[in-house]
């Protein structure tokens, strides 16, 4: 048995563990294992199909220490006159160079990879080598920081939930790049970002939209990428943040503040027929959104609960489908929509959403605030009430009211509003900078005009009270 010692123990290298650890080691002189039973961090990204991208910028995605990629404005494809997106071997690549080059030289840091975490005797802390099974016992100074509550689910790593009958050609989507011989059909299975991601690749790659079908158990609203852009482009973000309390303030009912929302721009779906029953802040630029209109072929009966040689049986009816059609498994979960728990608690840190949509930031966050601020766990978690990632439509009220609390926390913190400002996780920095351009000039002043009644009305809609600071 090896016994080691530490200030914070933090389970998991993904994203978040990563974004925290930096965060925290830049503002203090604490020790940290960080452990993970993977062999290097980066998390899902490891396991991810090779054409995806982030949805969001580079530009704010990573550790608050390092540049993920140049800031470049792509100029060409589906992207084009957007901040750049970083793939999955590009977000790799850099965790390993954070870990390597920032994190482990500071001393501060070590790093297991191939170890599981599991509980140890008496409140203890193990971990146990993939390889060889030795474990390691870890006594704790301070924390243990959960980096692994919100872990995603992806395709490669997930069993999916349906059975698939042996004569049916069926692929996770990380297996497309390997087929060998056309398929009659291309059946892209779920609803989410991942099934959005094969439907554009397979459009991308020559394959006619009449020669996809895509099962969607739901229609999701996406966010338009138009308005999620940051540095340069960040008055796009006041717009929108402005236009979205601009239709909170004005909408008689939930449905009423969706369709303000879609006519704003705010909110994007692929079927103006269909009303969308979940929110998971995809983001699609209007040549994507163009793209997947094309594919007609689109079957609403619920979930799948079996592929068989013929037939494609689903919750609500079944539908045809042959020996020569590949199907595409794209339901694993993503992210995890836990129930929020208190982020700070006794020896105990959870990382989670604090504001919507930024889950590098808000690891980032946390980890400044643990630095900053050892003892103070009720100011603490004041400044970060957890934001469980939105699932159904109407999650979007919450989401929205918990961001718009916590940032207004922010502002009476002097050294956390500096430290925010200059985070380059901080995709609204900036915004003071541009103040006196006149579209920044006219979104600050509908932000001033709207924010009072639209956050009041979002109280009204939610039917319950939108947290605020105590004496805001
Ligand atoms: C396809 C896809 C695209 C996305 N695009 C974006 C985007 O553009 N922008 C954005 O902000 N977010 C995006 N996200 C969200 C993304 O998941 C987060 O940005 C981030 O990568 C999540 O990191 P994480 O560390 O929280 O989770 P994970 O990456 O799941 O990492 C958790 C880690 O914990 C480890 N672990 C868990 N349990 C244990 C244990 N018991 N012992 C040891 N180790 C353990 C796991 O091995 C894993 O490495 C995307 C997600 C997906 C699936």
């Amino acid at each position: 048995m090896i016994r080691l010692e530490t200030d914070y123990l933090v389970i998991g290298a993904g994203a978040s563990g990563m974004a925290f650890t930096d965060a925290l080691v830049a503002s203090c002189d604490a020790e940290v294992l960080l452990a993970d039973r993977r062999h290097r961090p980066g998390g899902h990204w490891n396991d991810a199909y090779p054409f995806v991208r982030l949805h969001v910028p580079s530009a704010c995605y990573g550790v608050n220490s390092t540049p993920l990629g140049t800031d470049r404005i792509d100029r060409d494809g589906p992207n084009a006159g957007w901040y750049e997106l970083a793939g999955a071997a590009e977000i790799c690549d850099y965790f390993v160079r954070v870990l390597d080059d920032v994190l482990l030289p500071t001393g501060q840091v070590r790093f297991l990879g191939m170890h599981d975490h599991v509980p140890g005797s008496g409140g203890g802390h193990r971990l146990v080598s993939r390889l060889t099974g030795r474990a390691v016992e870890v006594t704790v100074r301070r924390k243990v920081v959960d980096a692994s509550y919100l872990e995603a689910q992806v395709p490669a790593t997930h069993v999916p939930s349906f059975s698939v009958s042996p004569e049916v050609r069926f692929v996770a989507v990380n297996e497309l790049v390997d087929l060998r011989e056309p398929a009659s059909r291309y059946v892209v299975l779920g609803a989410g970002k991942t099934s959005i991601d094969a439907c554009l690749w397979l459009l991308a790659q020559g394959v006619a939209p009449q020669r996809l079908r895509w099962v969607r158990p739901r229609d999701m609203w996406l966010l338009d990428r138009a308005g999620w852009q940051p540095l340069e482009q960040v008055v796009s973000l006041m717009e929108g943040l402005s236009l979205e309390l601009e239709a909170l303030a004005g909408a008689r009912s939930v449905e009423d503040l969706f369709r303000r929302l879609e006519a704003g721009g705010r909110l994007l779906r692929i079927d103006p027929s269909v009303a969308p029953t979940m929110f998971r802040c995809a983001t699609v630029s209007s040549t994507e959104l163009g793209q997947l209109r094309q594919v007609s072929d689109v079957v609403r009966l619920g979930r799948v609960l079996r592929i068989d040689r013929e037939r494609l049986v689903l919750e609500g009816g079944s539908v045809p489908t042959d020996a020569d059609a590949v199907h595409v498994d794209c339901t694993a979960a993503g992210l995890r929509s836990a129930p929020a728990r208190p982020i700070f608690d006794g020896d105990r840190i959870t990382l989670q959403q604090v504001r919507s949509c930024s889950p590098t930031f808000n690891a980032a966050l946390i980890g400044y605030l643990e630095a900053t601020r050892p003892g103070d766990e009720d100011a603490k978690n004041l400044l970060c009430p957890p934001n469980p990632l939105p699932d159904a439509a109407e999650d979007w009220l919450p989401t929205f009211a918990t961001s718009m609390a916590a940032a207004r926390a922010w502002t009476a913190e002097p050294d956390l509003s500096e430290w925010i400002e200059a985070s380059r996780l901080n995709i609204f920095r900036g915004v003071l900078h541009h103040a006196a351009e006149p579209r920044m000039m006219q979104a600050l002043e509908r932000f001033g005009l709207h924010v009072k009644a639209g956050m009041t009305r979002l109280a009204e809609l939610s039917g319950q009270a939108v947290p605020t600071r105590p004496g805001t």
